[in-house]
């Protein structure tokens, strides 16, 4: 019956090398052939039918195939596909800056585009270190960041991450940063997580201090580190944050690539904690899941010192092949329409709570030592004893059995480790969210060997 999704397996294996992949283990696991998607499903080759539970790796936000992104990127691709935008301007790279800005926190007043979230992380390291090298700061080289955080995988951002193996094989190669401890609440009661959170700043404000002078800037993912494991802590660890990095004269990063566009609940992150960082960056729900593009969102106070005679040679130095494009800009505009359109946030709420009430009955599974959220981000952290809260060791791989028992059963999860998670797109329903559910409880059974 998969003869179609076997075919397109075959061809695939002759020919392709997958991201963040060990191949061989296409030996054992099938890969998922996709042909269309539909709103939170995705159909394979043969007709088989799945809930996108990641939202493609988070970059879904409306849904796949969504009529009204999909007239505006037909209706842009028959005016202006593409142009340079070094020297030269177009309607909808003007336009999207221009909401950008007015949707960000105040004070990010300048955008600049690039075409990927590490192209943003990248911008935003250079144009921290790029200020302080036109303020005279020569010695400002090192970046601070925390443990479990995840900015990307070029060379640049795995060294401002803790990507563990990711980033072990390729160490010999990255620049050093400071790695301050993170926030991160896991086993930690609600009601403690301000003062746990309170007491991780303390640590930095030490680094700082000891490190006054060589610092650019401290880059953070506000509220949830996602690819380390979907780990959470307070709104109040940003505010404390902002303070010190004030205090010490560093900038703030914030990249918000993941957490953006309303999936922290709020539109975007930094909101929670009434802060405004010196650099944002922002990529995958930015065109709601259609087309590769990021910004970096900045002060007039950093674009300000860039801007002189060409001579004094202060310009910023950075450029992507397509930067700006025009079909990503019309996706994006489209986007924030939807935003416009419904109440997006706020019915957001609702499906928030039907996610937890689904899983509700996982607190007092053996082998769940903690479920969370935060906004549209659920996860449940698999344990193998829920006193220790010890994971089971990386090599048994059981989130991968959830993964296999997820296709087995019509849902694309892609558990972190231990961490199986929820991230859909925001319109999924009720009885999806139940199916949804319903398949990761029995997939964490399953690799619990209950
Ligand atoms: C995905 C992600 C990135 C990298 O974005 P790419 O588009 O994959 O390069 C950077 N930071 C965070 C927080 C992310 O989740």
């Amino acid at each position: 019956m998969s003869l179609e999704n076997d075919a397109l397996r075959a061809r695939d294996l002759a020919v392709l090398w997958h991201p963040t992949t060990q191949m061989k283990d296409h030996e054992w696991l099938p890969l998922l052939p996709v042909r269309s998607g539909r709103g939170v499903w995705l159909e394979d080759m043969d007709g088989g039918r799945y809930i996108d539970a990641i939202s493609s790796w988070w970059v879904n936000l409306f849904g796949h195939a969504n009529e009204h992104i999909s007239a505006a990127v037909t209706r842009q691709a028959q005016t202006l596909e593409h142009v340079i935008l070094a020297g030269v301007t177009h309607e909808p790279a003007v336009q999207l800056a221009e909401q950008l800005v007015a949707l960000t926190p105040p004070g990010l007043d300048r955008v600049f585009y690039a075409d990927s979230g590490s192209g943003a992380v990248e911008i935003a390291l250079k144009m921290s270190f790029h200020y302080w090298r036109n303020a005279g700061e020569t010695q400002r080289r090192r970046f601070v960041t925390l443990t479990g955080s995840y900015h990307g995988e070029t060379l640049g951002t795995l060294a401002v991450g803790d990507a563990g193996l990711f980033k072990e094989a390729y160490e010999p190669l990255l620049m050093e940063s400071l790695m301050a401890p993170s926030p991160d609440c896991f086993g930690i009661d609600p009601e403690h997580w301000d003062a746990h959170a309170a007491q991780k700043l303390q640590a930095l404000d030490d680094m700082l201090r000891a490190h006054a002078g060589e610092v650019c800037a401290v880059i953070i993912e506000p509220l949830v580190q996602c690819a380390g494991g979907m780990r959470m802590y307070p709104p109040s660890w940003i505010t404390g944050l902002r303070a010190l990095c004030d205090r010490h004269r560093v900038h703030l990063i914030a990249d918000e690539i993941a957490v953006g566009f309303g999936r922290s609940g709020t539109l975007f992150a930094c909101e929670q904690a009434g802060v405004t960082p010196d650099f944002m960056c922002l990529s995958k729900g930015l065109t709601g899941g259609y087309l590769p593009m990021s910004a970096v969102m900045t002060t007039n106070a950093v674009y300000d010192a860039f801007y002189d005679e060409y001579t004094s040679m202060r310009g910023f130095l950075h450029s992507h092949s397509y930067t700006g494009n025009a079909l990503a800009c019309a996706a994006a505009l489209a986007t924030l329409e939807l935003f416009e359109a419904s109440p997006v946030l706020e019915d957001n709420r609702r499906t928030a709570r039907l996610m937890r009430e689904a899983v509700a009955p996982l607190e007092s599974h053996p082998n769940v030592g903690e479920i969370r959220q935060t906004g549209m981000i659920l996860a449940m952290e698999m344990v193998a004893d829920r006193d220790t809260m010890q994971g089971w060791d990386w090599r048994e791989r059981r989130g991968m059995q959830v993964y296999a028992h997820g296709l087995e059963n019509g849902v694309l999860l892609r558990p972190i480790g231990n961490v199986v998670y929820f991230m859909p797109p925001y319109i999924i329903n009720e009885s999806e969210i139940a199916q949804m559910a319903e398949v990761a409880m029995a997939g964490i059974d399953r690799a619990a060997g209950l």
